[in-house]
């Protein structure tokens, strides 16, 4: 075997991108499984990319509301603040 075919042989599989399901990041098949143990653990701390996405648009949104807006978002938001 010469080494042409050593390297391909070796390299082929490096293709074999996928999605992890949690951050959206591309890794390699292989190490996407140590990728979310190692990056996201606690599964319960962890939002899908859909809410993310929807995080980010929210957060767009309260930066083009006014202060009084603001303060009301988090009055409702916050059923405890009312008694204040
Ligand atoms: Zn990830």
């Amino acid at each position: 075997m010469n080494n042409e075919g050593k390297l391909l042989a070796k390299t082929s599989p490096v293709s074999q991108m996928v999605k992890c399901d949690v951050c959206g990041g591309h890794y390699n098949q292989r190490y996407v499984t140590s990728h979310k143990r190692l990056s996201h653990r606690d599964k319960s701390e962890s939002i899908s990319v859909d809410e993310t996405r929807t995080l980010d648009t929210i957060l767009a949104l309260y930066k083009q509301i006014s202060a009084k807006a603001r303060r009301e978002l988090l009055r409702r938001l916050d059923p405890a603040s009312d008694q204040a």
